[in-house]
């Protein structure tokens, strides 16, 4: 990564002041990720905390000025390379979250249906054997059972319905939340459901008239 600074409006970063060069210094990164302020030949110098460089590494609590007073604003600087790749980096776990839950959901909810639906059926069953046993002489225990056995399904089948019908609104819910997260770090344009690996091929944003980075060079 190489941002130009200087007077001069091609410049990566214009830096309007008297006693800034037409081409004052670079701003570069290093494949480790470490920054570092170069002065390209200026007339008034580079100083970092006060000491004139010709190139040196920086943090962002250090004070970078160039010529006599014109102080830069280094998290300023980067964002006009478009330089998103750490941001676009943190969704990568917003995506992968995101299937996660869906698939969770969607799964559980099958479960418990199913379970719901099905445990009437077992009791039935429970039933029918203890009839063999002690009902065949009492008949309370008979109607009772009876009456269980109509009752049983139609409820099971009546909760089963209604936990199948929370499934939309969670997946809703999910969705929602999916589409406020998982958004372009630049424009906030949202990225859809498309997988992060997909995005990060791309290598930038698709709006074109964003051009924020993902991918670091
Ligand atoms: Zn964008």
């Amino acid at each position: 990564m190489v941002i130009r600074i200087g007077k001069a409006t091609d410049n990566d970063f214009v830096a309007n002041d008297s006693h800034v060069s037409r081409y004052h210094a670079r701003l570069t990164r290093d494949e480790k990720g470490n920054l570092f302020i170069e002065d390209t030949e200026s007339t008034n110098g580079t100083f970092v905390n006060g000491d004139r460089v010709i190139k040196k590494k920086i943090t962002p609590s250090d004070i970078v000025t160039l010529g006599n007073n014109y102080t830069l604003n280094i998290s300023e600087v980067l964002k006009s390379d478009n330089d998103y790749s750490e941001e676009f980096a943190a969704l990568k776990p917003v995506y992968e979250n995101y299937i996660k839950e869906k698939i969770r959901i969607q799964s559980s909810n099958q479960f418990k249906t199913r379970l719901l639906q099905s445990l009437p059926f077992a009791v039935i069953g429970i039933l029918g054997l203890m009839i063999s046993v002690i009902g065949k002489h009492n008949q309370g225990v008979f109607i009772g059972s009876l009456i269980i056995a109509v009752c049983a399904p139609t409820l099971g089948i009546y909760l089963g319905a209604r936990q199948s019908a929370k499934i939309p609104a969670l997946l809703q819910n999910l969705s929602n939340q999916f589409k406020i997260n998982y958004v372009c770090p630049k424009c906030g344009t949202f990225l859809g459901e498309i997988p992060w690996e997909s995005l990060a091929n791309k290598k930038k944003c698709s709006l074109s008239t964003c051009r924020a980075k993902w991918v670091k060079k």
